[in-house]
């Protein structure tokens, strides 16, 4: 119905008549990488690409834009980055990877018409279970230095209630890693509820 209003445009550069161009998807499809945050969330932290270019403006067009759109295509790319990793025995490959999306404000996911990260993770093929909230309460951390975030991060990231069991081991989903301070403080309130975080996969890493 909107395409008819509006003519459809890459979400990562904007050429004509397509969700993700040829070239968009090339970039998309380079093997994860290890990153090495300044906060450290022990465990390891992997990146499909870099905050800049094409994957800054697909995750802005899917978080900000309403590029709803783009999900399925960058959800088979992230499942295609988990099945790589565990296939190399960078993340355990039994039990069957479950994907927990790292925390957001409930309120700002409620805007944006749903957690987007979760609508990623769900779009991989692989099991999605969310786990973690952030606090409405907390403090933008855009100000404060990297001890402070993760400070900050701790009190702030919440277990959601979930009726029935919970997965003994998650791999933490996230948009952007940029201190670490989020996996970190999410690997921490997850392993104090008994749940172990194998590995954090971001769609980018600033
Ligand atoms: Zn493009």
């Amino acid at each position: 119905m909107l395409e008819l209003l509006l003519p459809r445009r890459c979400a990562g550069c904007g050429a004509a008549g397509v969700t993700l161009c040829e070239p968009c998807r090339i970039e998309w499809r380079r093997p994860p990488f290890r990153v090495d945050p300044r906060v450290d969330p022990r465990v390891p932290v992997f990146a499909l690409g870099p905050w800049g270019g094409v994957h800054r403006s697909t995750v802005i067009g899917i978080k900000e834009r309403g590029r709803r759109d783009a999900i399925p295509e960058i959800g088979a790319v992230l499942g295609a980055a988990i099945g790589y990793l565990t296939a190399r025995g960078d993340l355990p490959a039994t039990p069957r990877p479950v994907l927990s999306p790292a925390p957001t404000r409930r309120r700002a996911a409620r805007l944006r018409g749903g957690d987007t990260v979760a609508a990623i993770c769900r779009a991989t093929g692989f099991g999605v279970v969310p786990l973690v909230q952030l606090a409405p309460s907390v403090r933008d951390s855009a100000d404060l230095d990297a001890a402070s975030r993760r400070t900050n991060l701790l009190g702030a990231v919440r277990l959601v209630r979930r009726v029935g069991g919970w997965p003994e081991r998650v791999v933490v989903v996230d948009d952007v890693v940029t201190t670490g301070a989020t996996a970190a403080a999410t690997v921490e309130r997850l392993s104090v509820a008994g749940i172990q975080v194998t590995g954090v996969v971001a769609l980018t890493a600033a």
